[in-house]
């Protein structure tokens, strides 16, 4: 099985949810396997996008839209149906079974063993910068 294959049918196991297209705004700095980003710079012929603060929409977010949905990372589509505070949706939207955090974080760490454990983000400068930005930002308080 390709690594391509492989993300897809770990993806595939995830638990439906019909979105309603209005979580726009939760659309942020995310980090992903390196090979989620790979197929992002397939799709796009660009080198991953970065943004400089956390302030910043998604660079693939255009017109409240994801313009690389098809192949959006893990934590796009664990977005809404994890039951834990702050990855549920705040529209209402459910999906046809939650996640415990557990379950989330174990798919989390499959997407990155399927990437050599390689994770890179669209934050300039990498988690660590994410993190010093979060702790300083009124979130954090
Ligand atoms: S990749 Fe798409 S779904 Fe994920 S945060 Fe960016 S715009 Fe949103």
């Amino acid at each position: 099985m390709t690594i391509e294959e492989r993300l897809e049918a770990l993806y595939a196991e995830l638990p439906h949810l019909e979105c309603k297209g209005l979580c726009a705004d939760s659309c942020g700095a995310i980090s992903m396997g390196l090979h989620e980003a790979r197929r992002i710079e397939r799709i796009t012929g660009e080198p991953l996008a970065l943004m400089a603060t956390l302030a910043e929409n998604c660079p693939y977010l255009e017109a409240e839209r994801c313009t690389v949905y098809d192949v959006r990372p893990l934590v796009c589509r664990l977005w809404g149906i994890v039951d834990a505070p702050g990855l549920r949706c705040d529209h209402g939207c459910a999906p046809e079974r939650w996640l415990s955090h557990t379950e989330a974080l174990t798919y989390v760490r499959r997407s990155l063993a399927i990437s050599g454990g390689k994770e890179v983000t669209t934050i300039r400068g990498g988690l660590a910068e994410a993190d010093r930005q979060y702790r300083s930002s009124p979130h954090a308080r």
